[in-house]
């Protein structure tokens, strides 16, 4: 028995290359797997569970059939697509997960995040964090027709193109004492997240306890998961998608 892990998948139409990669997975290795975990940004971006476009669709409609196969799906938001909500889950019969989650991975604690909160020394990024997730903008935001709610996404994702450009990688990337915070108030668990874009096993020693920290990659280029079982995690690629 084993779950899988993947994250910041970032899926939208104009990748087809990708998706088809993402399609193949769904319809393949993760049928084998006990659980299947998606740590967040599963789309490049979400507006609304009402955005029924085809493509968001298709998605639903093979983690539908994911789950119909058994297979446990645990959906955690990312930065890109934390308004996905209920009628998105009970759909495709998701449990979505708080951001974070401590579970107990064959025997092994295990501690799931997104990354972002990681992230502490993007003080612009975590102001604008906590603006968005709060219920008031979200009930705001969602209050909005979709054609006005996508018009403001594009704004944000290209002030945010924008924005990176100026940022150092080290200000992007996971601080130190966040992790550890993280890792004392949860009794020294694995971690596993993604967001980085930086795919590694990193090993700390916190406080003289070991801990193991996946990374998990993107799925920019070409996709690949993180498989647990009782024996530990290891990463799996995937090749790329038969063009036909
Ligand atoms: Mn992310």
């Amino acid at each position: 028995m084993h779950s899988i892990f993947v994250s910041d998948l970032h899926l939208c139409p104009t990748r087809p290359a990708i998706n088809r990669i993402f399609f193949e997975f769904l319809h393949g290795p993760a049928t084998q797997a006990e659980a299947l975990y998606i740590l967040g940004d599963l789309f490049e971006y979400w507006a609304g569970d009402d955005d029924d476009d085809p493509f968001n669709a298709s998605v639903l409609a093979s983690l539908r059939d994911l789950t119909g196969h058994g297979v446990a799906l645990y959906l955690m938001h990312g930065n890109r697509d934390f308004l996905i909500g209920e009628r998105f889950t009970t759909a495709c019969h998701a449990q979505l997960l708080s951001d974070p989650t401590l579970v107990n991975l064959y025997g092994t604690p295990t501690l799931l995040m997104h990354g972002d909160t990681l992230c502490t020394d993007d003080v612009r990024y975590q102001d604008f964090r906590t603006k968005v997730r709060s219920p008031e903008w979200q009930q705001q935001f969602l209050s909005q027709p979709l054609a006005a709610r996508k018009q403001i996404v594009a704004g944000l994702r290209a002030e945010n193109a924008e924005e990176k450009q100026l940022k150092s990688e080290a200000i992007m990337d996971v601080t130190g004492a966040s992790m550890e915070k993280e890792l004392r108030v949860h009794g020294y668990p694995r971690l596993i997240h993604g967001h980085t874009h930086k795919p590694a096993l990193h090993r700390h020693i916190v406080d003289g306890h070991n801990c193991e920290r996946w990374v998990l990659s993107d799925w920019y280029r070409l996709g690949e998961y993180l498989q647990c079982d009782a024996q530990g995690c290891r990463v799996i690629k995937l090749p790329a998608a038969q063009c036909n």
